[in-house]
């Protein structure tokens, strides 16, 4: 089975269409969270994601949109960004965002799905080697894939060895089982902040646990003009050209 994995999609409709595009065979899709927020379409991307298999957690921004989360934790621009969404989806789409799951345990595979942590799904940024190490730690499984940082990285604690693995997914990777553990985010499908501002997916094959990262150009201009029309705020749209 082909998985493609995506993460903090954003409310980006191109960005999606242009991972649809590029990603070729696949059969299902797990997608990290932050499926909405920030972004000029999140009708389209819900609708969009919902026409595949779907594994589909919630982030941050769909809980709070889903008003499943207070917004104190929200910076101003994002929380403007989810009051606009409020406004913009659907009652169905609405109620779709607050039934997803935190965070998906699939046994079978050895694999977590989280949005932020381990320990904090929903919060927690795993940006550093120590908070990655007490994170594989605790994960149940040998295998997690998060979000939320909207970098793609690759965290790993092999068995024999004392060591953190901590470097920047690279484009091909095969995973193993026999007792080390793994972290990864795919980066951000729909705002990158690895100052590559293209959209960021990756292709995991579960019979040989072969991973492929993915970068892939879209229509960055496009997106913006949606946000500059809907009125949202201003770094939000400069941002998606730089990758920040
Ligand atoms: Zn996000």
């Amino acid at each position: 089975m082909r998985i493609l994995i995506l993460s903090d999609l954003h409310a980006n409709y191109h960005a999606l269409d242009a991972i649809l595009r590029a990603a070729g065979q696949f059969d299902q899709i797990w997608c990290l969270g932050d499926v909405v927020g920030y972004g000029p379409e999140p009708n389209e991307c819900i609708e969009r994601l919902r026409a595949f298999d779907l594994v589909c957690l919630a982030g941050n921004h769909d809980l709070a949109v889903a008003e499943k989360l207070g917004l104190d934790d929200f910076n101003p621009d994002a929380r403007e960004a989810v009051y606009w969404t409020r406004t913009q989806i659907t009652y169905a789409h609405t109620n779709w965002l607050a039934a997803l799951p935190t965070h998906t345990t699939l046994a079978a595979h050895g694999i977590t799905l989280v949005h932020g942590s381990p320990r904090d799904a929903v919060w927690e940024y795993i940006m550093t080697p120590p908070v990655a190490r007490a994170c594989l730690a605790q994960m149940e499984t040998p295998i997690g894939f998060n979000g939320h940082t909207h970098v793609p990285y690759l965290f790993g604690k092999p068995l024999y060895e004392s060591g953190v693995i901590a470097e920047p997914l690279p484009a091909r990777l095969t995973l193993t089982q026999g007792g080390d553990r793994w972290l990864i985010n795919p980066g951000s499908a729909g705002q990158p902040r690895d100052e590559d501002p293209r959209a960021a997916y990756a292709l995991l094959d579960l019979a040989t646990l072969t991973l492929t990262h993915h970068r892939v150009q879209y229509d960055v201009a496009a997106t913006q003009k949606l946000m500059k029309q809907a009125q949202l705020p201003s770094r939000l749209i400069r941002r998606l050209r730089f990758g920040q």
